[in-house]
């Protein structure tokens, strides 16, 4: 037996938590009752000793859940508010911004911004109550980002998405919630809604930029969640650091930007959570699968299906969402949200 099926076997019992990297509504129906599931006396034979848990040696892929995703009728009722994905001219280009003004530390505001097309901000998100562990500020949330940006810039063969940055450094701000934990998780399926008021309430909200939030809450379905337009609109990507998926390991026994290279779990689920955010994978794609996903590759940053995800390659095939020169479907490769912007640039519904 291979060890990736030893571990599909072992991921097999993993599946009821699935709910790993992102999840935007409940338990979706259809699922086998909780029953059915071998019983938790079962979990650490295959080789995964329940004291080595946490913490989680990394790099593993192959010790990924596998991620199941609730089906797109689970998602709230929302009628696109624009086209699905519409032409936006870039606007006037701004002066780099001076160095002097970027002076590293904490900030609770936007610096100032070096370009001004599209991008993603960069945020690090806590509850009124949560530990401070200093992400903004020690290089873990900048090597996450630059970790798959640097992945992601390796498999378009050079563009990448653009990120808000004061002369060259990662904007990140700081924001602290009004609401605790606790009143935060309680939100279900809707932690990241939470999050995305509580940073426009912080006084955060270009018309274009993305949120992709670092949030060192909890969620109890899953480690992240994007919205997905046109089905889900929304300006937040966010991962949920403390997040405890049933049947899954605590997302905080994953390291955050280990490395400024090579990304791990956590900094894959959250460049996938951004994508899913800006469109990504359209119900249009021929491998598209479970809102959002696509179904022909586990090895493929939006892979959801069965097997265990082994996140390492963009759009297998390059048919689904990057490169595939359609008109019809989105294509990452148009985004307005790309680096260097590409000719008649896209946004998605909503923007
Ligand atoms: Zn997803």
């Amino acid at each position: 037996m291979r060890y990736d099926e030893g571990m599909r076997g072992l991921l097999g019992t993993l599946w009821v938590g699935l709910a790993v990297a992102c999840q935007q509504e409940s338990a979706p129906p259809g699922y086998p009752p909780p029953q059915a599931y071998p019983p938790p006396q079962a979990y650490p034979r295959q080789g995964y000793p329940p004291q080595a848990y946490p913490p989680q040696p990394y790099p593993r892929p192959q010790a990924y859940p596998p991620q199941a995703y609730p089906p797109p009728q689970a998602y709230p009722p929302r009628q696109p508010s624009a086209p699905a994905w519409s032409p936006r001219p870039p606007p006037p280009p701004v002066a780099p911004a001076p160095a002097q003004r970027c002076a590293a530390g904490r900030v609770t505001v936007d610096r100032p911004d070096d370009r001004a097309e599209h991008q993603i901000k960069v945020f690090y998100v806590l509850p009124r109550d949560g530990a401070d562990e200093g992400l903004d500020v020690n290089g873990a949330i900048a090597r996450s980002v630059s970790s798959f940006d640097h992945w992601l810039r390796g498999q378009t063969g050079g563009a990448g998405l653009r990120f808000d940055r004061c002369a060259g450094v990662l904007d990140i701000a700081f924001v602290r919630l009004a609401k605790s934990d606790a009143e935060v998780a309680s939100a279900g399926a809707f932690v990241r809604e939470q999050i995305q008021a509580g940073i426009i309430a912080a006084g955060f909200d270009h018309p274009r930029k993305l949120n992709l939030a670092y949030y060192g809450g909890s969620s109890r379905l899953s480690c992240g969640g994007g919205a997905w337009p046109p089905k889900l609109v929304g300006r937040t990507a966010a991962m949920y650091l403390k997040g405890t998926p049933p049947g899954a390991p605590p997302c905080a026994s994953n390291p955050l930007g280990a490395s400024p290279t090579q990304p791990g779990y956590l900094d894959f689920s959250a460049l996938h959570e951004s994508l899913h955010t800006l469109g990504f994978v359209g119900a249009c794609a021929p491998h598209h699968t479970r809102a959002g996903h696509t179904s022909d590759d586990p090895r493929d940053l939006m892979y959801a299906g069965d097997q265990p995800w082994r996140p390492q390659l963009l759009d297998v095939g390059r048919d689904d969402y990057f490169g595939h020169g359609r008109a019809d479907c989105p294509d990452l490769a148009r985004s307005a949200f790309v680096d260097p912007l590409p000719p008649s640039p896209l946004v998605p519904a909503g923007w």
